[in-house]
């Protein structure tokens, strides 16, 4: 057992992105994960594909014999020369037994460390916009288990002092024995004035917060049905939410979105909605991948003198292009004699980016704003080169064609399906816990719906709003059965952003 060691890692509150770089480092090195109801589970990704995951809620039966299974469990996996990651919810030290499994360990000569975490209160005091502390208000914290004495005629709970101090108290696992508690407060002498907050699932697109007084809370709690897990935070300081709050006010908090792109896409549009408060899903639905042959596009890459135009009507044509150019030996320059045409903004940026300034760009960023504007020049034996997407629809050749140019369309690139769903979105459309998808291509549709079969597809987002990038990708959507709710102007990424904040808003 050279190697072996245990880590007690706190996981955080719920946000994956709340753990510690330490925390993460162990994660990465363990060969057995045991890991809590509480513990995000997304915190897993983090640890290597052939770790082993084990789900503490699974061992055993409940409270002491269940503890005592799992810290069996951690002593036994480090004795076969494990590296163990115990992952726990918030602090492992903060009511998470952590202390009693480091017991074990040490009893059992087994070398361990402790890595601590965002604790529940703190994370939802920062999320729900309600400091602990405060120098106006108050000068002390106290956090407290909402179970002691459930069972015992005694508590160990010195309710005197909590009640009267003035500090604010934090109560863990608190839900169930709310009224109990607010009471005892009440009874020790503080006022059934006292703001309280009940702060469910903090720190994750689905926390919820309840407020009320020490007086009514639950009652409150009650008729809305609020379940745990939850802090109940008890002072003064609650009231400072009304200025402090800002998770829950972000225009798509709450919301998850399933984002469908070109796997080598995926992030920008995400950042978008992220920091507009939505949980993100990634689903590539379409891989890009070479053509089957390069025949086509070398051929008038070389004679590229010979063109008057070259139209590229996506940031893909112009990276697979442009990789294209260099690979053949040549850069910017062969281009020195032909006009540039971008669909819209963003291919134009992706141009300048090798150095290129557009011709032009239309106002109508799709393949009949590029047609519009061309039929607005004299195109009469003018030569124009279309590099293209292997499953690109036809208007722009064709139209060109009507007005006496020679086209060229070669193939530059291919868009195939991976062949699965990142297990993460499968499992929410499963749970049908998703509230938007979105779609910037009819490719991303069209093969969402090859990945999954069109029936199940459709079942699974009944219910789920569909935002697409444009007309034609909302016309895929139709076809498929889908109801496009959201579709932007101009068709944009930012503008889809936009339209998504104020859909749901
Ligand atoms: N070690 C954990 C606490 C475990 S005890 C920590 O440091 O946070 C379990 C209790 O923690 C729950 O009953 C609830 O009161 C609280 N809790 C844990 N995660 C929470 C969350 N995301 N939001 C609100 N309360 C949470």
């Amino acid at each position: 057992m050279s190697n072996s060691i245990v880590y007690l890692v706190g996981a955080g509150p719920g946000d994956p992105s709340l753990i510690t770089l330490r925390g993460v480092e162990c994660l990465k090195r363990a060969e057995v994960v045991v890991y809590d109801y509480l513990a995000n589970e997304q915190l897993l990704n983090h640890a290597p594909d052939n770790a082993e995951r084990i789900y503490a809620g699974k061992i055993g039966g409940r409270h002491n014999q269940g503890q005592d299974e799992i810290n069996s469990l951690l002593v036994n996996k480090a004795k076969e020369g494990k590296i163990v990651v115990r992952l726990k919810g918030g602090d492992p030290f903060v009511f998470g037994r952590g202390g009693e499994e480091c017991e074990a360990l040490h009893d059992a000569g087994i070398p361990f460390e402790v890595v601590p975490g965002v604790t529940a209160a703190v994370g939802a005091s920062a999320y729900a916009g309600i400091p602990l502390t405060h120098r106006d208000i108050t000068a002390s914290v106290a956090f407290v288990t909402g179970q002691e004495g459930k069972e015992k005629d005694e508590s160990n709970i010195d309710w005197d002092r909590l009640s009267i101090g003035g500090g604010t108290v934090v109560f863990y696992m608190g839900v169930t024995t709310l009224r109990r508690n607010m009471l005892r407060m009440i009874e020790h002498g503080r006022s059934p004035e006292t703001p309280v907050a009940l702060v469910r699932w903090a720190t994750n697109p689905c926390q919820q917060v309840l407020i009320g007084t020490l007086a009514d809370i639950a009652d409150r709690a009650e008729e809305n049905g609020f379940k745990p897990p939850a802090v109940t935070i008890v002072g003064e300081v609650v009231a400072l939410r009304e200025k402090l709050q800002w998770f829950d006010t972000q225009p798509l908090c709450g919301k998850k979105i399933v984002v469908t792109r070109a796997a080598e896409q995926a992030g920008e549009f995400s950042a978008k909605l992220a920091v507009r408060g939505a949980t993100i899903l990634e689903c590539p639905t379409i891989r890009l991948a070479e053509p089957e042959s390069w025949q086509l596009l070398d051929l008038a890459i070389r004679d590229l003198s010979g063109y008057d135009w070259v139209v590229l009507t996506s940031g893909n044509a112009v990276r697979f292009f442009f990789q294209r150019l260099e690979t053949l030996g040549l850069d910017a320059r062969a281009l020195g004699c032909c006009k540039i045409c971008a669909v819209g903004p963003k291919t134009a940026d992706e141009i300048r980016s090798f150095g290129i300034k557009p011709d032009l760009v239309p106002t109508d960023y799709k393949a009949e704003g590029v047609v519009e504007e061309f039929s607005r020049l004299d195109m009469h034996n003018s030569r124009v080169l279309f590099p293209r997407a292997d499953k690109a629809r036809d208007v722009i050749p064709r139209e060109l064609k009507r007005m006496g140019a020679h086209v060229d369309s070669p193939v530059a690139y291919r868009n195939v399906f991976p062949d699965r769903l990142p297990p993460e979105t499968l499992f929410a459309l499963e749970k049908r816990s998703v509230d938007c998808i979105t779609f910037t291509s009819s490719s991303t549709v069209q093969n969402l719906a090859a990945m999954l079969g069109e029936e199940l597809m459709l079942d699974m987002l009944r219910g789920v709003t569909v935002a697409s990038i444009g007309p034609i990708t909302s016309k895929s959507c139709r076809e498929l059965g889908l109801k496009v709710e959201v579709e932007p102007k101009p068709f944009t990424l930012d503008a889809l952003a936009e339209a998504l904040e104020s859909h749901f808003s």
